[in-house]
């Protein structure tokens, strides 16, 4: 299932560019165009739906280990995994999609 309209969409079918980092059969994971630290990426299930609510369980499931192995890749050492669902929740982009977001210490920054 996805949706003409939706953004991440694009990204999966190829139709709008991006930094892929993963992909299968029900999961693709990029880095996000506004990073908020090296490394910020999106990991998001290729079956269109806004909220996690909407999603079927089996393509939830294959979205932590990707999430994991792309956070050990960066090296990082602390991060957040953050999923926003809504606008007072601060979603912005309509289809779920999972933020791994390293957390640098101080003095390495973005860098
Ligand atoms: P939200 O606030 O919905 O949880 O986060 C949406 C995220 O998607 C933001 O961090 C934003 O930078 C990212 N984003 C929005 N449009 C694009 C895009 O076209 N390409 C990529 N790679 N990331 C995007
Ligand atoms: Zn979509």
């Amino acid at each position: 299932m996805s949706s003409a309209a939706c953004i991440f969409c694009k990204i999966i079918k190829g139709d709008i560019p991006s930094f892929k980092l993963f992909e299968s059969d029900k999961v693709f994971a990029f880095l996000d165009i506004q990073p908020l630290s090296r490394g910020h990426a999106l990991v998001i299930p290729k079956y269109h739906g806004a909220k996690l609510t909407d999603i079927p369980d089996d393509d939830l499931l294959e979205i932590l280990p990707v999430a994991k192995k792309i956070a050990k890749a960066t090296g990082a050492v602390d991060f957040n995994i953050l999923q926003n669902n809504g606008r007072i929740a601060h979603q912005v982009v309509d289809h779920v999609h999972f933020h791994m977001i390293p957390k640098p210490n101080e003095k390495e920054g973005m860098t």
